[in-house]
């Protein structure tokens, strides 16, 4: 019992008892009150200064429990970037308005129409087909223009802003709801006091040009948390959408905990399958590996290698710490090899790890991993 005790609090746990149900693994544990904690707390957070959250569901495909748990947080929007995860949820009777993310697909324009309340988009030609959809089905879609501010993934270039503002409210059957930006994704380029004066002043430009009200100012993602704390005026910006500071507890510039949110929400548990003291130096002639490189290894003497039945095909390795000291040394599709430091498992003992986004969104995915809410 000592025992037992002793090694789960350091992320390592022997299930015991002949005959004892054994969890599946690999499996990810979800502790959904933590996940309450974190989006209650940054819904306080930024709304003491007007601004609104949406919460991102991508990184966990939309899972339905999760997502009751958003909304019965006082989350009023889901916005997710696939149209599966937004039907997953709709279909679960999530009683949310839906917001899809990624810019749509022309020939899912239909769809979008039907099952979704809004849209971020970025190209006319598709805005275009939306507003034909929307005529079809008797229906007005919402779209949010994001603008380009120099992340350099989606967006119109803001000289090409109000043209398209002109177009877009043209349209039957598409309402201008915002405009919105993104940044920190692809480029790197953090969301700072100038980008949001940008977008804020943008907004103003469209209200005085056209005569009318945004409803919404989305001045970003997870990455706008040090603007948020720093800035002295949060000017017409008015709306969020957070994934990863809800779910991982961390803002996305620095990957800093945010102080007071839980960072440990998601746990992922792997099994030992072997156990051994072996060499370090993997013995014969070298050539390449399962990845396609020839590695190369330093000579540490005998070490106790083990093996768990976790590998790149369930999870991005890369993206894992093990919540116990031991070290990971690889993997391949279907293991990865760990250095225990001379620790002792046996197979059968569960090893913890934390994840980043990366491995969330990865593990969350694999129809492998078990999804296991807490
Ligand atoms: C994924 C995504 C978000 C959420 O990003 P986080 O860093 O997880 O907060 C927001 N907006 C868009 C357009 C996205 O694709």
């Amino acid at each position: 019992m000592r025992q037992a005790h002793h090694q789960a609090a350091r992320g390592i746990s022997r299930p015991r008892g002949e005959g004892t149900t054994r969890m599946a693994t690999p499996r990810v544990e979800i502790d959904l009150g933590k996940i309450a904690h974190n989006v209650t707390a940054l819904k306080e957070l930024y709304g003491s200064r007007g601004i609104r959250i949406c919460a991102v569901t991508k990184a966990v495909c939309g899972d339905p429990r999760i997502a009751e748990v958003l909304v019965n947080s006082g989350i009023g929007i889901l916005a997710d970037s696939r149209m599966a995860n937004i039907r997953r949820m709709r279909d679960a009777g999530i009683r949310a308005r839906f917001l899809l993310l990624r810019t749509p697909f022309i020939s899912q324009a239909e769809a979008v129409v039907t099952f979704t309340d809004m849209s971020l988009n970025s190209d006319l030609s598709v805005i275009e087909r939306l507003s034909e959809f929307a005529l079809k089905q008797h229906a007005r879609h919402k779209i949010i223009l994001m603008v380009e501010l120099g992340d350099l993934r989606e967006g119109l270039m803001p000289s090409d802003l109000l043209g398209a503002v002109k177009r877009v409210i043209e349209l039957e059957g598409i309402q201008l709801a915002g405009i919105g930006a993104n940044l920190a994704c692809f480029g790197g380029i953090e969301p700072d006091q100038g980008k949001m004066e940008e977008l804020s002043l943008l907004a103003k430009d469209i209200e005085e040009e056209f005569g009318l009200a945004l409803t919404y100012v989305s001045g970003g993602n997870s990455a706008n948390y040090s603007w948020f704390m720093s800035t002295p005026d949060v000017g017409k910006i008015n709306n969020l959408r957070l994934g990863e500071s809800i779910f991982l507890g961390r803002e996305t510039l620095q990957r800093k905990p945010i102080p007071g949110l839980f960072t440990d929400a998601f746990k992922l548990v792997a099994e030992v399958i072997e156990s051994k003291i072996k060499p370090s130096l993997p013995f014969g002639q070298v050539a390449q590996n399962s990845s396609g490189q020839v590695p190369g290894f330093r000579d540490l003497g005998e070490m106790r290698r083990v093996i768990l039945g976790i590998g790149l095909q369930d999870v991005l390795v890369s993206g894992l710490t093990p919540r116990a000291e031991i070290d990971i040394l690889g993997a391949s599709s279907d293991h990865i090899i760990m250095n225990t430091h001379q620790r002792e498992y046996v197979a059968g003992d569960e090893v913890d790890f934390d994840l980043n986004y990366g491995a969330l969104i990865s593990a969350m995915a694999s129809p492998y991993v078990e999804k296991l809410v807490m």
